[in-house]
């Protein structure tokens, strides 16, 4: 094999919530950076994922999905963090799920043609498919949905085609060195992700009976003798929730930590002392200002 120049640059992954574009990082990542969950709105800020695979550095953007609703502030922070994820990249992959074509995903690929950006479109969930021989003519129509470079079907949750994917984002990033040192991951702290554990640890025990105004900080990060002690704040909205969340005897946050921390020592990779903690903050998910206290502010 001759010496192949290497490449690098930004890919954002956009489409509308729940099309499995989180999963989709993760398995090109082949590491959990972005948190998923059967509800929509489970990713609220866009993270790099950042792939290095020999010469070659792809810098992955997940971003919030592009919500029609835009009244609440939070829906309001979400299509900004995801229009400006648009903005700065060499390449967009459109993710949208199995057949279905949605108004919500019109506005998004309207979104991206105004960028000028190259596009891939990913047909993901293929694994669901009842009738694999409908794909085909159904991806011909997709087709004329708008310019893509390149119209993939993928299963991100069984991996399937994924490596494929690769190497076709890789084809429409520039000839560059790496941005970022070859053993970094994310952009994203330790704190960041912590915080992110807990929430989607929530939204998949509690999926329906809390909705998407919870929050978490994360208040004591320390690394003391090989021991991570965490303390993570949780914010609702209503004292109900923080009922439901606490559960019978607190036994509802204790199986939300203990999950926590399952994931949190595979990452940190180290024992963790998980603590939780439940606090009623009224109306933060409208309030502008408390979002940026909150840390969800325009970068
Ligand atoms: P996002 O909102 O676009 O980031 O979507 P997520 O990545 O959070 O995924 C939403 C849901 O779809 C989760 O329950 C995933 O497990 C599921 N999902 C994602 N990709 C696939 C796939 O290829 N096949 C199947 N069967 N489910 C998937
Ligand atoms: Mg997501």
């Amino acid at each position: 094999m001759g010496t192949e120049a290497g490449r690098c640059g930004y890919v954002a992954i956009v489409g509308r919530p729940n099309v499995g574009k989180s999963t989709l990082l993760n398995h090109l990542l082949g590491q959990k950076i972005s948190i998923t969950s059967r509800k929509p709105q489970t990713t609220r800020q866009r993270v790099l994922g950042i792939k290095t695979e020999a010469a070659h550095q792809i810098i992955f953007v997940d971003t919030p999905g592009l919500h029609k609703d835009a009244e609440k502030a939070i829906n309001r922070y979400m299509n900004r963090a995801a229009t400006s994820a648009i903005r700065d990249v060499d390449l967009v992959v459109l993710v949208v799920d199995r057949t279905a074509w949605t108004e919500e995903d019109s506005m998004v690929l309207e979104q991206i043609q105004q960028s000028g950006h190259p596009c891939l479109l990913v047909v993901n969930k293929i694994d669901l498919l009842e009738d694999k021989t409908a794909l085909l003519p159904h991806l011909q129509q997709l087709a004329d949905k708008g310019q893509f470079a390149a119209i993939l079907p993928v299963s991100a949750l069984r991996s399937h085609n994924v490596e494929e994917l690769e190497r076709e984002i890789l084809k429409f990033l520039p000839v560059s060195d790496h941005f970022f040192p070859e053993d970094q991951i994310t952009d994203r702290s330790q704190r960041f992700l912590a915080a992110e554990i807990v929430r989607e640890k929530i939204m998949r025990q509690l999926g329906e009976e809390i909705p998407y105004s919870i929050t978490v900080e994360i208040e004591e990060f320390a690394l003391d003798n090989e021991v991570l002690h965490i303390s993570a704040l949780i914010f609702v909205e209503r004292k109900g929730q923080k009922i439901i969340l606490i559960g019978e005897g607190g036994a509802r946050l204790r199986s939300i930590g203990t999950d926590a921390r399952r994931d949190m020592e595979l990452l940190f990779d180290c024992k963790v002392m998980l603590r939780l903690w439940v606090k009623v903050k009224s109306g933060w998910s409208d309030d502008e200002r408390a979002l940026r206290s909150l840390g969800y502010d325009d970068t």
